[in-house]
């Protein structure tokens, strides 16, 4: 249901677990909510079950970049954005990785006009500051955040 919010909190670089409701073993939205007990997370919910919980952010709007900003507003979260300092699969810190280890495993054209590289050695995956971090650069500005 907030897949794309998760995504986005990643970009960003807050440690931000998705779970999937069919990845749930306990398909409630409760099993969702012992997990982020168990793991000491807030669970950010649209579930209105879930609103009165302990340990439960509920989410107003339905469109994401509101989420992100009721997120950060709420949490005062705005000076410890780090972005594209998290893997955007595994949730996994990113190391920075030396050019030349890079080659023959991106895009050549990508090996050519880029010089900085960051690696999940959880996922194997190399990042880059590609059109994602563009993008994301752009909507902070949006998100009227300081600098
Ligand atoms: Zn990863």
């Amino acid at each position: 249901m907030l897949g794309k919010l998760a995504r986005e909190l990643r970009i960003l670089g807050f440690d931000t677990e998705y779970l999937a409701y069919d990845k749930l073993t306990n398909k409630t939205p409760f099993g969702a909510l012992k997990i982020a007990q168990n793991e000491n997370r807030i669970l950010l919910t649209r579930n209105k079950k879930l609103k009165n919980s302990p340990q439960v952010f509920f989410i107003e709007s339905e469109i994401v970049q509101e989420q992100v900003i009721q997120v950060l507003t709420h949490f005062k979260l705005h000076k410890d954005i780090k972005l594209g300092s998290r893997c955007l699969i595994c949730n996994s810190l990113l190391n920075p990785i030396p050019k030349e280890t890079v080659k023959g495993r991106v895009p050549y054209y990508i090996y050519k006009t880029q010089n900085e590289f960051v690696f999940c050695a959880r996922c194997q995956k190399i990042y880059w500051a590609g059109s994602h971090y563009l993008d994301m650069q752009n909507r902070l500005k949006k998100y009227c955040l300081p600098k």
